[in-house]
């Protein structure tokens, strides 16, 4: 169990903050409150309505069955020993009726084979009713998971490129892990759920057999969930300090194997080892202590459900001799019932902790999609086919950091078409922003950049960037062949094209040296 919860973290990559709201204010924002996470996934259940419907229906069919297996089970037993509870069966009122008169009219072993069978038939039932609701569980997070790494992917894109220029590429990376947050929050969700319904049926159940039991045994339940909260609580904490290590650990790896040159030319192989190293530890150490700590939860739970058991055998034996709701039978469904329902409770109390902790990443992955917070580039509307006359700046000025260190200041200058211009200057003159801004990775802060008189940015922006070439000083390679390499310019060019293009830009000759010439993988 602490395998299941520390893996579920450790997956998503990130702790929840220690502000995180508890399950109940959690649940509160879910369905009634308003905050912005809670309304994110609010909506993205409402996109999977129907298959959350599906799911729920067939989580309480599921229930409705595990009570009635449990209940027909009894009615077996009592009809063995001879000792029917009258009283219970009235309790189901005209199927109880119906069911006195069938019993009245069959012999004791006739009528125990059909209930047991009937028993059978209804676990059968059940077991394949929850089979439907996990897999129709797994689609709905699973197209969870994939429809909202594909908007996450898509929002990366959208922004304008001097936001998302900002953001470190380990963090967006972390974005796209942390959106199985948000599927692993809805499938705990439907099951935290489920739990919920077969409890509601199993103590039905209960209640059924004998309600003075069901106050004992709700009482024993009551000690068993307090005594393993603490050890939650604990278990929780540690698997933070777990997702902590990991990702200090990843993060300190992957830095230290970015600089691996300057680790080898310094002598700092030793160094850089036990930096990990201490990363490493920290890992390990909550890492045992967690399993330590889930151990102790199986452990506590027989030996309480042991001590239980014989706390209401002996309370049943005056409970029930009293009246004729008592049975030996009954007493034995009552025992199996609470010992299918304890592990169950337990679930679900694993499944709310894991609600709660996931709900850290579930922020984030609601934070990146926001759009009211964002920049994305506006593309202006007036098609471009071609340069006529000339490209022009007209005391244009940018400061990356929107402050005062300005890359470029008051810059004016044109551009005739059909003419060759070079830009010289020294390293950081600004050369390249004025290429950003000719491709309007970046806007001018003041100023205005004009294409044939028209303001740059009032041009559709794919005319515009679809008729620029640019030859990179820092290349990106993609790790795929030549040819799709440069088909990257154009999607829809030919190999002949492909091959055209390489002879133009003097490529062709190198390339076809390749061992396997334009089909070479590189990057
Ligand atoms: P080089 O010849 O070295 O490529 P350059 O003339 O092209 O230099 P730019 O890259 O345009 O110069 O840089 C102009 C100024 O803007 C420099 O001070 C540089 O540090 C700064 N700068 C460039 N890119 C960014 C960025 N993305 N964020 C913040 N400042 C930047």
């Amino acid at each position: 169990m602490g395998d299941e919860r520390t893996a579920a973290i450790g997956h998503t990559g990130r702790a929840a903050p220690a502000d995180r709201p508890g399950v109940r204010r959690l649940l509160r924002s879910l369905t009634g409150g308003d905050t912005r996470s809670a309304r994110f996934v609010r909506g993205t259940l409402w996109r999977y309505r129907r298959l959350g419907a599906a799911v729920l229906a067939l989580s309480f069919l599921a229930a409705l069955f595990e009570g009635s297996t449990m209940g027909v089970f009894a009615l077996a037993l009592e009809t063995l020993t001879g000792e029917e509870g009258k009283q219970s069966v009235a309790a189901l009122g005209r199927v109880g009726e119906l069911f006195v008169e069938w019993r009245s009219g069959a012999d004791a072993d006739t009528a125990f084979l059909v209930l047991i069978v009937a028993a059978v038939v209804s676990q059968l039932v059940k077991s394949a009713l929850e089979f439907w609701s996990k897999a129709a569980s797994a689609r709905l997070s699973t197209s969870v998971e994939g429809d909202l790494r594909n908007r996450v992917f898509r929002q990366f894109l959208s922004m304008r490129y001097a936001r998302i220029a900002r953001y470190k590429l380990g963090d967006l990376s972390a974005y796209l892990t942390q959106v199985g947050a948000v599927s692993a929050f809805t499938s705990n969700l439907f099951q935290a759920i489920y739990q919920a319904m077969a409890q509601l049926a199993y103590v039905a159940v209960l209640l059924w057999i004998s309600w003075k039991m069901t106050l004992v045994a709700g009482a024993l339940v009551l000690i068993l969930v307090l005594a393993t909260r603490g050890l939650m609580t604990r278990l929780r904490i540690n698997s933070r300090r777990l997702v902590k290590a990991g990702t200090a650990m990843s993060s300190n790896a992957l830095e230290l194997l970015g600089g691996v040159r300057h680790v080898h030319t310094y002598n700092r192989e030793d160094f850089a080892a036990e930096r990990v190293a201490k990363d490493i530890g920290d890992g390990v150490a909550a890492r045992r202590h967690g399993l330590v700590l889930a151990a102790i939860i199986p452990a506590m739970m027989q030996s309480t459900a042991a001590i239980g058991v014989a706390v209401l055998l002996v309370t049943a034996t005056r409970v029930m001799g009293a009246g004729d709701e008592g049975s030996l039978a009954a007493l034995l469904t009552f025992v199996l019932v609470l010992y299918r329902l304890i592990p169950r409770i337990t679930t679900m109390n694993n499944k709310l902790a894991l609600l709660e902790m996931s709900w850290g990443n579930v922020e984030r992955v609601a934070d990146i999609l926001r759009r009211d917070d964002k920049e994305y580039l506006q593309s202006g509307s007036k098609r471009f086919p071609a340069l006529r006359e000339c490209i022009e700046f007209r005391d244009v000025s940018l400061a990356y950091d929107g402050g005062d260190t300005m890359a470029v200041r008051g810059l004016s200058f044109a551009v005739p078409r059909g003419t060759m211009t070079a830009l010289v200057g020294p390293s950081g003159a600004g050369k390249s922003t004025i290429v950003n801004l000719l491709l309007r990775l970046y806007d001018p802060m003041s100023g205005t950049i004009l294409i044939d008189g028209t303001p740059l940015c009032d041009l559709r922006i794919r005319d515009w960037r679809g008729s620029i070439g640019l030859v990179d000083q820092d290349p990106f390679i993609f790790h795929d062949t030549v040819r799709e390499n440069i088909r990257f310019g154009n999607l829809d060019a030919t190999s002949a094209e492909i091959e055209e293009a390489a002879r133009v830009a003097a490529a062709d000759a190198f390339i076809r040296e390749l061992p396997r010439g334009y089909d070479t993988v590189v990057g």
